[in-house]
């Protein structure tokens, strides 16, 4: 087991800047996802934890190590990619031998390595096939179970499921947490998909356009995200951002929402710090799980304009550009497209950003 210290790294490719100064402490044993839209810089900052690629500046430690000119094969890294590196000419059994055999491990421990490994990740029934026969599907599994089997003390996994189908990932999700779970190693896991992030994950740094923009639990980055961009970016749908200008009214500090209408009255502890704000322009948000509908009433009045219906929720799309909204309801709301009704948001859960900044106001 390792620690990862990321110090101020940077990667610059010319004149363009992949990575901005980083700065990420990933714990022993910890399961960290690096989540961001493509090319936010996700795989240029595993390449260089795997010693791939060389930083542009700043540093990497492992266990307070600078690893600086240490090159891959000495970092103690497993590393699977996208696309699986198999020998497709030899068999299941095979494959996973070969980085032990390489290592010069015992007869003895490579086969009870190969039997672990095969039966964590249900490769046993495919020991002695071929592997040019195999499914995309088992390739991948295997291709995991060739890094795993060094038993590396850093996991580094970069988008290892995108190539599979739904079904598969869905298992893989949980077997690759089992995974990590068994060998107690520091996994760092690259996605675009806020899902995977989301479930496997201890912590997630989430990141855009080459800089981290937040670092937490998966429920601490959905509740209170920093900025904006991480509330928008998890959450599925995510948080739903109205432009506003704070008010004072004889209830309280509402949210002026122009054609929109004005909020209710915000819980107190937000308003306290909002009042601080100058300006006072921000981004009114709050999550699409996190409302209720009625005919009349106070809230946000707008139409029904899309309905979708995605087995146990559905979620409704209400409103255009600017105006719009979603939210998520059991399966048996009764709304359809062309009707008009009142969303209010569930008080407890609204969010303040600064307009100007895109940065949180206070949090939870
Ligand atoms: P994706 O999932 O699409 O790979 P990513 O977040 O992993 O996205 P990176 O592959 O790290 O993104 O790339 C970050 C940025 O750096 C991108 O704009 C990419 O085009 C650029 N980049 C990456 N490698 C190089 C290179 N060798 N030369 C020039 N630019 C590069």
């Amino acid at each position: 087991m390792t620690a990862i210290r990321l110090d101020g790294l940077t990667k610059r490719f010319g004149d363009f800047t992949a990575l901005r100064a980083m700065d990420l402490d990933i714990r022993d044993g910890e399961f960290m996802a690096l989540l961001g839209p493509s090319g936010c810089g996700k795989s240029t900052t595993m390449n260089m934890i795997a010693g791939m690629e060389e930083p542009s500046g700043g540093r990497i430690l492992f266990d307070g190590r600078d690893m600086t000119g240490v090159p891959m094969s000495r970092r103690g890294v497993g590393f699977v990619f996208q696309n699986y590196a198999i020998f497709t000419h030899m068999t299941v059994r095979q494959n996973l031998a070969y980085g032990p055999k390489m290592h010069g491990l015992p007869a003895h421990e490579i086969e009870r390595r190969v039997k672990a490994v095969a039966d964590l990740l249900q490769l046993t029934a495919f020991l002695d096939r071929p592997s040019a026969k195999l499914s995309v599907n088992i390739l991948q599994r295997l291709a995991i179970g060739r890094s795993a089997i060094i038993e590396p003390a850093i996991f580094l996994l970069d988008e290892p499921l995108s190539n599979v189908d739904a079904a598969f990932r869905a298992v893989m999700r949980t077997e690759l947490k089992h995974l990590q779970r068994q060998f107690r190693q520091t996994m760092v896991y690259v996605t675009h998909d806020q899902l995977e992030a989301m479930t496997m994950a201890d912590r997630i740094a989430v990141m855009d356009q080459g800089v981290l923009q937040q670092v937490g639990t998966p429920l601490g980055v959905y509740n209170n995200p920093a900025n904006v961009f991480v509330a928008r970016f998890i959450g599925s749908p995510g948080m739903n951002l109205f432009r506003g200008r704070l008010a004072e009214s004889d209830r309280g500090l509402v949210v002026d929402l122009g054609s929109l209408g004005v909020t209710p009255p915000l819980p107190d502890q937000l308003s306290a710090v909002a009042r601080r704000l100058s300006g006072g322009e921000v981004f009114y948000g709050f999550r699409p799980e996190e409302v209720s509908v009625s005919a009349e009433g106070q809230g946000i009045r707008l139409p029904v304009t899309f309905v979708e219906r995605i087995g146990a929720r559905t979620i409704v799309h209400f409103g255009a550009g600017e105006a719009a909204l979603k939210a998520v309801f059991d399966n048996d709301v009764g709304l359809s497209a062309g009707e008009t009704a009142v969303i209010a948001a569930n008080e407890k859960t609204v969010r303040l950003f600064d307009l100007a900044t895109g940065l949180a106001i206070g949090s939870a």
